[in-house]
């Protein structure tokens, strides 16, 4: 089912990225344990089966007091009171705090029965510890205390009851700390795509191998690969594929078990270039040719495997820019989708353009650009000159400065939009 090059009709970028959210869905849970579960997005509302702290426990290293024993004191008017005992954090309090009594008591331990508030240890005179007689027996107490002072209640940080995690929401280590409190050691996620990562061309070399004249070095399959990983895809490298039929459908059929298959190159109109009839032979084509430059010839649809299983597919342009853009743009989402995770837009900045930027054929323009804050201001300059194979100017960008459909040029001086690819502030 050929296509025909002539019909051959762009969609603008927000279109085609609708269509690829459209298609794919979110992926189904698995249980991982805690430390695992990082960066995954929590499949279900985690609810909390215990108070933390479970009992009303001290905040400070002290004494366990009655507040209304001391609330008199002072340096002038120091109170002095009986230790009878000592506790610390994991232990049970045995004594009970009656008048003028007190427990010697550490951060994290239970308030012992009777004691209704904590004493530091600064806000006590030690002057009697240090008689050997009295070593441990009394405390002189200088400083009042209120109700409750010092005391940590039980189910303050969580009650049993409360989502202690949302459904939804990205696991950060903080979240994994609230999990553990509650002596959880696993947790659902929704799980991650695996994403198969295919290079299609009769000159591509894999990296390693012998250099011959005539070939080039796939680097789509490791840029793309690593792209995966930070969008939090897993990828399952297939290798490289000719320019044949047979060669793509054979390594098609290893990306049976995936969820996503993304291919670079053969979509745009050369004389080898067979993926989107692959595609439309095998499943489905949903657009091909995005209104964008680079990376205009990118086909996204699915295809069936054996077990007749849709797999979404994109087919990602050859040149090295488009690929990583074009994933950038569609591969990025669609990945984000299946993760559970609805908001894929990048940090954006208003920059002030250094460079002119040329719109000469009515395309959305995402070009390569280095972004500095000087002062309260954003500047980019590009990183030179914008072809698609220019592999390098992609990694020195840390921004892409959009240039929409509809103007023609963007002057030097005018405040652009920039999405930040890789920002650390
Ligand atoms: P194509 O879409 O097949 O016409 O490829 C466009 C350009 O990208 C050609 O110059 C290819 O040699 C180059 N290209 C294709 N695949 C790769 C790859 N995996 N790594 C590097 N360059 C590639
Ligand atoms: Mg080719």
């Amino acid at each position: 089912m050929a296509i025909n090059h002539e019909h051959e009709s762009l969609i603008d970028v927000d279109s085609a990225v609708k269509k690829i959210l459209d298609t794919v869905v979110e992926l189904s849970f698995e249980t991982k344990k805690l430390l695992q579960s990082l960066d995954h997005v929590c499949y279900q509302d985690v609810i909390g089966n215990i108070n933390v702290p479970p009992v009303n426990n001290s905040a400070m290293d002290g004494y366990a007091v009655r507040f209304k024993d001391v609330k008199e004191a002072s340096s002038d008017n120091p109170i002095d009171l009986e230790v009878i005992g000592i506790i610390s954090a994991g232990q049970i309090p045995s004594k009970k705090v009656r008048y003028n009594s007190t427990v010697r008591i550490m951060t994290g331990a239970p308030i012992p029965e009777g004691a209704d508030a904590v004493i530091p240890f600064e806000d006590t005179n030690d002057v009697l510890e240090k008689e050997e007689s009295l070593k441990n027996k009394a405390i002189r107490i200088i400083k009042p205390v209120e109700y409750w002072n010092n005391v940590r209640d039980a189910g303050q940080d969580v009650k049993k009851g409360d989502v202690l995690v949302a459904k939804g929401k990205l696991i950060s280590a903080a979240d994994i700390g609230v999990l553990a409190s509650q002596g959880l050691d696993s947790v659902k996620v929704v799980k991650r795509p695996k994403v198969a990562i295919l290079a299609t061309g009769n000159e591509l070399l894999s990296s390693g191998e012998v250099f011959e004249l005539g070939k080039i070095y796939d680097s789509n399959t490791q840029a793309i690969a690593a792209a995966v990983v930070e969008s939090g895809g897993v990828p399952n490298v297939l290798g490289i594929a000719k320019d044949d039929y047979n060669s793509l459908n054979h390594k098609i059929e290893l990306a049976a078990s995936s969820d996503l298959i993304i291919t670079s190159a053969g979509v745009s109109k050369g004389d080898y270039d067979i993926v989107k009839n692959f595609i439309s032979d095998q499943g489905e084509i949903q657009f091909w040719s995005v209104k964008m430059r680079p990376a205009k010839p990118i086909a996204f649809g699915w295809i069936k495997t054996k077990g007749d299983i849709k797999i979404p597919i994109i087919g990602l342009p050859g040149n090295p820019v488009s690929a990583m853009i074009a994933f950038e743009k569609f591969g990025r989402p669609a990945i984000y989708k299946m993760r559970g995770i609805y908001d894929f837009g990048r940090f954006v900045v208003q920059a002030i353009l250094n460079d002119e930027i040329v719109n000469y054929d009515g395309r959305r323009i995402y070009a390569r650009g280095i972004v500095t804050k000087k002062g309260k201001d954003y500047h980019v300059s590009l990183t030179g000159s914008q072809q698609s194979n220019l592999l390098t100017s992609m990694a020195k960008a840390n921004g892409l400065v959009v240039c929409p459909d509809d103007v023609s040029r963007l002057t030097v001086g005018s405040l652009v939009r920039v999405e930040m690819i890789n920002w650390t502030g």
